[in-house]
């Protein structure tokens, strides 16, 4: 058995919001390491669909220390590009990445520290950053007669390419980006494209891009203007806007039930489909800390304070959502909320 590894850190995870803690943990001279279960850099990025485009200019999608170079010939980068930024950026702060290790569990250790059991062995830390992000956990509702559909179902996990899906009757479920992104790309492809999301789908203005919801989270920070919920959920990115603009983005609301052959709609009226696709979310990845039985939060989270875990400061959480920091699941963003996680934990154990 190998002997149980020690730092005084360990981040969970190595996405964008893992490496702008190690950025800020190598700064603090704090011995540290990041455990990433993926084999390759870049996080959730390296997965996305071939045209998903960020929704900034790369110079408003930079983490802490290091600019983002643009990509030529596009305004707004690509997935690949983002993946390659994160690859270069762990390099260049020489950050301590171990892959593919998966932590399995966290558990107190008897000395007050913290047990991570891996799937390549143990690590005793005092403290630990969780960012593991959600690309893990997709998210499917329960629907009657889901598995009745004779079609092929996916999640947004699963989509790759609009010339898949060339000549079929395909169903886009989701009001979020990825849905509006993904029936946009489906456009031209598809013999027809159905978008279904429960409530009436909210483009963000076009002006509105990542910079301008930045800003608009920075202002909520320094206290005053509007929440970006109020604003919209979906941002409208120059494929959305064209596909809107051709009167090919129209959204209807939810079916109620599958049945062998398709949908079946409010008014009865069933759809015949070749697919459906679920772009219906995700859930934070945060199995490995049910040992702790940190939660307390709304909707079953874990309640926190900042990022620290409210009932534990020896935890602190980055990424998933505002409920661990205004934008911190967004690259521009996450930098505030790592310097913050990393300067509290560093007050812990000095
Ligand atoms: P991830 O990138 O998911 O990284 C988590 C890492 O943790 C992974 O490498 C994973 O392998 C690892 N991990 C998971 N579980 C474990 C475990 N138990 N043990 C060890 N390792 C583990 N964001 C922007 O900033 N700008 C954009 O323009 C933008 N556009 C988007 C467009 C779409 C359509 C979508 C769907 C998302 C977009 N996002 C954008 C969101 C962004 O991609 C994610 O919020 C971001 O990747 C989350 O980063 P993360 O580091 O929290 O998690």
């Amino acid at each position: 058995m190998s002997p149980v590894r020690r730092v005084q850190v360990l981040v969970v995870g190595a996405g964008q919001a893992g490496l702008a803690a190690g950025y800020y943990l190598r700064r603090t001279g704090l011995d540290f390491a990041v455990l990433d279960a993926s084999g390759a850099p870049g996080g959730a990025w390296q997965h996305y669909w071939d045209s998903l485009r960020l929704f900034s200019p790369a110079a408003y999608s930079s983490l802490p220390g290091r600019p983002m170079p643009g990509q030529a010939g596009q305004s707004y980068p690509d997935a690949d590009h983002a993946a390659r930024y994160l690859a270069e950026y762990e390099k260049r702060f020489d950050l301590p990445v171990h892959r593919p290790v998966k932590v399995l569990a966290v558990e107190d250790a008897q000395d007050g520290g913290l047990l991570a059991r891996t799937d390549d062995g143990t690590w005793h830390t005092r403290a630990l950053v969780s960012a593991t992000g959600s690309w893990s956990r997709p998210f499917v509702p329960a629907v009657p007669g889901r598995e009745l559909f004779t079609g092929r179902q996916l999640h947004t996990t699963g989509y790759g390419r609009a010339e898949d899906f060339t000549g079929a009757r395909v169903v886009v479920v989701g009001g979020g980006n990825s849905g509006a992104q993904i029936a946009a790309d489906l456009t031209g492809h598809a013999a027809a494209v159905r978008w279904v999301t429960r409530r009436p789908a909210r483009l963000l203005p076009d002006e509105v891009d990542g910079r301008a919801l930045f800003e608009i989270a920075t202002r909520r920070v320094t206290g005053g203007g509007p929440r970006i919920s109020d604003l919209g959920d979906i941002v409208a990115t120059a494929p959305v806007r064209a596909a809107r603009d051709a009167g090919l983005l129209t959204d209807h609301r939810m079916f109620t039930a599958l049945t062998p052959q398709g949908p079946r709609f409010a008014d009865g009226a069933v759809r015949p489909a070749d697919a459906i696709i679920w772009c219906t979310g995700f859930r934070p990845a945060l199995a490995h800390l049910a040992p702790l039985g940190l939660r307390g939060g709304e909707r079953g989270r874990i309640a926190t304070a900042g990022t620290r875990a409210a009932a534990d400061p020896r935890v602190h959480l980055l990424g998933y959502g505002d409920w661990t920091g205004p934008a911190s699941a967004t690259l521009i963003g996450v930098g505030r909320t790592a310097r913050q996680a990393v300067a509290e934990i560093t007050g812990l154990l000095r």
